[in-house]
């Protein structure tokens, strides 16, 4: 049984940093012994832009069968002969799980003692997993992990490829891809979601197996749609553990989304993010200019691509020459975050139909983008890799196609009169570039000539003579409704 997780990566962020994440170096192929089996992790490929880890384990059935834990689907008798000849060995099951937080127990934690700013960085991530048992198939998967960030591939495996008329296995092939999420985070889902799709826990579970989902599950799993699902089967259907995590998970949520955390949140984006400055915190600023260019446009209809916790949304919702506005992120986090600064559980008709939040990720083209009027991108191209702007770029100006757009981005050249800002330094851990006037200039024209716009730009926040404004601002007007072709 085995699964590979890919990276990509650039010369600044290279692709081998994923050998520094799992503590395992890229050049070595290292075997350990787990209480099931051997498990191997190497590197089929490991360059600056590609780098590859594979976890294998070698399951020995008969140590399995020994430790008298080899327990069969649903808690059944196991037949003797079962004990041995079961797929265990072959498919990825919670013994990989195991295996994972076993091998992988700093990552899965985000520690990194080497290069402790790697951990909390989101990086592109491919995880494959060939033979996966999945009770429930592909749509169950999907349910499971697209809610957390992931794009998914899971195609049933055929019980026999020569007589297709048998159907379909069990199993299904899957890959997961993301932008979004570091890998601390991947490796706890699947830790997670592993055991659930199997739906056979192969050890008996103990009371603290409770303590472990909740530790593990901390940030994904509260705010989770299939949170009752996961945790019945990762507790093997024992109702009394069940309900006992289900309430904790319930109070977790309330705490994570209680309306003193979402202030305490935006006091740190802004402390970190703004100036000391008291009179008007820049992200205000910002978003003023923003509902500016919005009105002078004539937009109705708003996208908010990248909305995080839902700050502008908030803003637009109070002015009624906007009658449809939209939050988009690929972070559900942000969006529970967003959905309770709104109150949209509490909010009257009208006004709740105004509104819609929706999960999604910018590095695709989405039919859902399409018919609106203007869109914002409000300090977002910054938090992807400069490789994926080019989809971003396809998936806003060549697909979604709204008659405006509006980009906000930081401008690097302000960096040195933020007095906290150590030289060289980018103001957030998780921006991938920033840019100077010039550069953002370069990329904003290219691609209104690639999509047939008309850009302009606007400062926002106080214009420094020699490095200009802290946040710069692109508008781009459609001048040709013909979708242009990608250069
Ligand atoms: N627009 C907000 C939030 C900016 S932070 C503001 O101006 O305050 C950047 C946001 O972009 C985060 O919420 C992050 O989850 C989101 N994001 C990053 N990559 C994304 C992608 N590929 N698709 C959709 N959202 C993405």
């Amino acid at each position: 049984m085995f699964l590979t997780i890919t990276t990509t990566g650039t010369p600044e962020r290279p692709a081998t940093d994923l050998g520094y994440l799992l503590h395992k170096h890229p050049d070595k192929a290292q075997a350990f012994s787990t209480s099931y089996g051997t498990a191997h992790v190497l590197y089929p490929e490991a360059e600056t832009g590609r780098c590859t880890a594979a976890l294998l384990l070698e399951v020995e059935a008969v140590a399995l069968v020994r430790r008298g834990k080899g327990k069969g689907r649903g808690g059944a008798p196991d037949a003797a002969l079962a004990q041995y000849v079961n797929d265990r060995p072959y498919a990825a099951s919670s013994l990989l799980a195991v295996a994972l937080s076993s091998v992988f127990s700093s990552a899965m934690k985000g520690v990194c003692n080497a290069r402790p700013e790697l951990p909390g960085q989101a990086r592109p991530l491919r995880v494959e997993v060939p033979a996966l048992p999945a009770r429930g198939g592909p749509d169950l998967v999907r349910k499971l992990f697209e809610p957390l960030g992931w794009t998914v591939t899971a195609a049933p495996v055929p019980l026999d490829t020569e007589f297709p008329d048998w159907g379909d296995s069990r199993y299904v092939s899957l890959v997961l891809e993301s932008d979004a999420l570091t890998l601390a985070e991947a490796l706890r889902h699947l830790y997670v979601l592993l055991p659930v799709l199997d739906d056979a826990k192969h050890y008996w579970v103990a009371p603290d197996e409770v303590d472990k989902l909740l530790r593990v599950g901390e940030g994904w799993l509260p705010a989770h749609p299939e949170q009752r699902l996961i945790t019945s089967r990762y507790l093997s259907r024992r109702w009394s553990l069940t309900r006992q995590a289900t309430e904790r998970l319930e109070l977790v949520r309330l705490a994570e989304t209680d309306d003193s955390e979402v202030e305490e949140i935006d006091n740190a984006v802004e402390a970190e993010t703004e100036t000391e400055e008291k009179p008007t915190p820049l992200a205000v600023q910002r978003r003023e200019a923003i509902v500016t260019a919005l009105r002078q446009s004539g937009a109705a209809r708003v996208l908010d691509l990248g909305c995080g916790q839902g700050q502008l949304v908030q803003t637009l919702l109070k002015d009624p020459a906007f009658t449809e506005i939209v939050g988009v992120d690929v972070s559900m986090r942000a969006l529970t975050i967003a959905s309770r600064r709104l109150k949209l559980d509490r909010m009257g008709e009208r006004q709740a139909s105004r509104v819609q939040l929706f999960q999604g990720s910018l590095a695709y083209t989405d039919v859902r983008l399409k018919g609106y009027d203007a869109a914002v991108l409000s300090e977002v191209i910054e938090h992807l890799d400069l490789p994926r702007l080019p989809a971003l770029e396809y998936a806003v100006f060549g697909s979604a196609r709204p008659r405006t757009v509006l980009v906000t981005t930081p401008n690097v050249e302000y960096n040195v009169r933020w007095e906290s800002l150590p030289a060289g330094h980018v103001r957030h851990g998780d921006h991938r570039f920033e840019w100077t006037r010039a550069e953002f200039r370069a990329w904003a024209e290219a691609v209104a000539g690639r999509h047939g716009y008309g850009v302009g730009f606007v400062a926002v926040g106080p214009d420094d003579p020699e490095v200009g404004p802290p946040t710069q601002m692109a508008v781009f007007t459609m001048t040709s409704p013909k979708e242009a072709k990608a250069a």
